[in-house]
């Protein structure tokens, strides 16, 4: 019998199910909060019946996801982690240690269709979208493994979160639920490289994450060359999406500019990137390119990017450049790869393989 994904389940839907066996909302707490914590049987669920920790079973499943590989960077700052989903696919994902605490960078889909010209991602293809419990079990195993408590997400890891909508929601439903994972909205971040129509669905929701906003040029031209999706959601259409999403969210939009020698850096691009973004409440952070395998652009110079911050700020814009955490493990902004193994290799693999 197919058995339903409880874990991928809001605190409502939980209660919707239940009710059809006879049992009450508070049960559908007490079972959302377990899923919360990691628990990965029913027969862990104590303060549950057995009568309903059976029935739980004879109906649901609780997703689990498997470490194959793990590495530290050099500095310890960072983890990432290849893990294996139920079916065999995998996906990366990255723990980054700040002086706030631990933020979780998590993967959406296996893959990415997005296409961006100067990510890894892309270049692996895409295989399918992940569920929430698939997301979720991202954040559980890290803490688990790593025996942290994660107090920052950001959906930045492989595949565009928007591009997986339904699931992108119910993920942070779940993640940001008092009686979920209970991490407040603010430190909660989804990342994408346009997709505009799902920005103004998500603006609707008056949810107060933080949105941010995989920009990298200041018009068309150069947009177009970088991200595909620009020729679907031109640059204007982008900025009014953002900035309804900034008046609807009460949030300021967080705009990520990947700074690339000689086609996105020049003092014009400052220039015109300033009076684009004048009018939106926003923050932007400007990031060396990290360069990758196979791809002909270059990171821009220190002094370069020093001088285009200058400018945004000369212009009113709040700006800062962030180093990137993890660089040495393929770990950073752009960097992680889908590698798909086959289901013979899989079995072959050691449980965790840790490099550093
Ligand atoms: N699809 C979403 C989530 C991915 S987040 C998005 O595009 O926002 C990964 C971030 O790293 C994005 O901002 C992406 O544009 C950026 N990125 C991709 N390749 C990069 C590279 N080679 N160097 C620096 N940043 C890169």
């Amino acid at each position: 019998m197919h058995k339903k994904d409880i874990k991928s389940m809001s605190l409502d839907e939980i209660t919707d199910e239940i009710k059809i066996l006879g049992y009450k909302r508070f049960n559908a707490t007490q079972i959302f909060s377990w899923l919360a914590k990691g628990t990965l049987n029913f027969d862990d669920m104590t303060n549950l019946s057995v009568k309903l920790r059976d029935k739980l079973k004879d109906e649901y499943k609780i997703c689990s996801t498997k470490i194959i590989k793990k590495l530290i960077s050099k500095d310890n700052s960072t983890t990432k982690y290849l893990l294996s989903l139920e079916d065999g696919e995998k996906v990366e994902s990255v723990v980054m240690k700040y002086h706030h605490g631990y933020t979780a960078c998590v993967s959406s889909q296996a893959g990415c269709r997005m296409n961006c010209l100067f990510c890894a991602t892309g270049k692996g293809g895409f295989s399918r979208n992940l569920t929430a419990s698939e997301m979720i079990s991202q954040i559980q195993i890290v803490e688990k493994d790593m025996g942290i408590k994660v107090s920052n997400v950001v959906m930045m890891g492989m595949g565009e979160p928007l591009d997986n909508y339904e699931n992108t929601l119910k993920f942070l439903n779940i993640t940001t639920s008092e009686k979920g994972m209970n991490i407040g909205n603010r430190h909660v971040s989804v990342s994408t490289c346009g997709l505009a129509n799902k920005i103004y669905d998500l603006a609707q929701k008056k949810l107060r994450l933080t949105l941010s906003v995989s920009l990298h040029a200041p018009n068309d031209e150069i947009r177009n060359q970088l991200l595909k999706i620009n020729k679907i959601f031109p640059l204007d259409y982008l900025l009014s999406a953002c900035k309804t999403y900034a008046i609807n969210a009460k949030r300021r939009i967080t705009f990520v500019y990947s700074m690339i020698k000689n086609v996105n850096d020049s003092d014009d691009c400052a220039k015109q990137l300033s009076s684009k973004i004048f009018s939106i409440p926003c923050h932007i952070n400007l990031i060396p390119l990290n360069e990758i395998e196979g791809s002909k652009f270059e990171k821009s110079q220190r002094a370069r990017i020093e001088r285009f911050c200058e400018i945004l700020t000369e212009r009113g814009i709040s700006v800062t450049i962030r180093r990137s955490l993890g660089r040495d493990i393929n770990a950073s902004c752009g960097q992680l790869k889908f590698k798909s193994l086959k289901r013979s290799e899989n079995s072959n693999i050691n449980n965790c393989t840790v490099v550093n």
